[in-house]
């Protein structure tokens, strides 16, 4: 079963009278357990659907939908498929306590993998889930490897009872079912030989093997399980040799680099990114592979857009991460709009100062950064830290850091979808947020 959240007005389900919180039971006699379900059930255009409304009664709606209209539901959240590792460098682990509690849930859900791109390790997958993925062709899955030689994994994911991964992705590639992979490298546990023989077993799945993004551990100051080696440039060095050598094997026999190093390895190895046509089609920019490379190509493009902006004073608040490679962009933008651009970097204050991602700074650490500049015009600060919701990690909202600051705050994934609607506004010493 699962419960309607929204109806669209208009659409066929207002019509008839579904109202938020019906429980949806079946269509066309199957079962309904989830949004996998509703949205693989209902791509048929004669369907039956039985439902309870709020006030209890049931109903079996029989209907002819017209090709390519949508029904207007809206289902309530899925509850996620927890995580039955206990690896030691979860993220999750590193969390300080005290933070609202959705964040400490481990999801491990092939279903949200297919969705949504979020990395599985599949230790969970039972044998009706293997069916669903079949039957629904849950194609490509983005699955979280970390080794495929056995004793490494279940000593990565500190659970004796992890399946064998190359059996299972054996099994689904069997079916008809690609994927993507990442490794997170914990030097001394899947680095070296073990990192061979996992290269070598993925690159063996052929074209069924879609990519591979070699992600360096990353700790914060709460990583309180962690016992192993922590990441340092000569690490980092080695792994970009492997992301380098592989990478060249696979242009001349795919013509796709297949291997990817993720930003951090980069910035960690103090090794300069790539340029845009390494990256293929950015298959993997939301796990971190790629996204520098792709603000700069997206700065790059939209700088015909900008306006002038002469006179105006512009703070960027990041990341210590980021901060080395902003002064090109800044410079750039600088010289395109007139307008003087100052990098602002803070320091995370929540996860302490091993965690240098932009994303991950709170509202605190933005209120510090900002607080006491009313000779800025605007600030910009980056868009990833706050969620849906606009809420930042430390339960911070981003209207109320704003009302907190002395000018005008917007978040921004690439300033260029900022400044292009600044034309129109008229320099301002000091003011409350928009
Ligand atoms: S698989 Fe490991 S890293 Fe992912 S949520 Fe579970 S314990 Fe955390």
């Amino acid at each position: 079963m699962v419960r309607v959240a929204r109806v669209s007005p208009g659409s066929i389900a207002s019509e008839l009278e579904i109202v938020p919180g019906t429980e949806i039971r079946s269509v066309n006699g199957r079962e309904i357990t989830d949004f996998l379900d509703w949205e693989f059930l209902t791509a048929d255009e004669a369907l039956e659907i039985e439902v309870r409304l709020p006030s209890g009664d049931d109903i079996l709606f029989d209907i002819e939908r017209p090709e390519g209209e949508s029904l207007g539901v809206e289902l309530e959240p899925p509850s996620v498929r927890r995580c039955a590792n206990r690896c030691e460098f979860c993220f999750i682990e590193g969390l300080p306590k005290g933070l609202r509690k959705p964040l400490y849930i481990r999801d491990d859900d092939y279903r949200l993998s297919f969705a949504y791109g979020n990395f599985a390790t599949l230790s969970n997958l039972k044998e009706r889930d293997f069916q669903r993925i079949f039957e629904y062709r849950l194609s490509p899955l983005y699955v979280s490897v970390h080794a495929t030689p056995w004793e490494a994994r279940k000593k990565l994911l500190n659970n004796p009872r992890v399946p064998n991964i190359l059996e299972q992705l054996t099994r689904l590639v069997a079916g008809g079912i690609r994927f993507h992979g990442q490794m997170v490298i914990v030097p001394g546990l899947n680095d070296g030989d073990v990192l061979e023989q996992s290269l070598t077993d993925l690159y063996a799945f052929g074209e069924n093997c879609l990519s591979v993004a070699l992600v360096p551990v990353g700790l914060t100051q709460f990583s309180h399980l962690y016992t192993g080696e922590s990441m340092n440039v000569d690490h980092a060095r080695r792994l970009l040799a492997t992301v380098e050598s592989w990478g060249e094997r696979a242009l001349r026999e795919r013509r796709e680099r297949w291997l990817y190093g993720s930003d951090e390895l980069y910035l960690l190895a103090g090794a300069p990114l790539p340029g845009i046509e390494h990256y293929g089609d950015f298959a993997q920019i939301e796990n971190g592979v790629g996204s520098v490379t792709s603000l700069r190509h997206r700065v790059a493009n939209g700088m015909s857009r900008l306006p002038r902006l002469d006179g105006r004073r512009i703070g960027v608040v990041t990341g210590k991460a980021m901060g080395p490679l902003m002064p090109d962009l800044l410079d750039g933008l600088s010289e395109q709009t007139g307008a003087r651009f100052e990098l602002i970097v803070a320091e995370n204050s929540l996860f302490g100062p091993t965690t240098t991602t932009a994303g991950l700074l709170v509202g605190a650490d933005i209120v510090r950064a900002l607080n006491g500049r009313p000779d800025l015009d605007l600030a910009l600060i980056p868009a990833e830290s706050i969620n849906e919701d606009g809420i930042f990690l430390d339960d911070a909202t981003f209207a109320g850091v704003r009302e907190q600051l002395p000018m005008p705050v917007f978040p921004s994934y690439d300033f260029v979808d900022v400044l292009e609607h600044e034309g129109s506004a008229t320099p301002v010493a000091a003011g409350r947020g928009r």
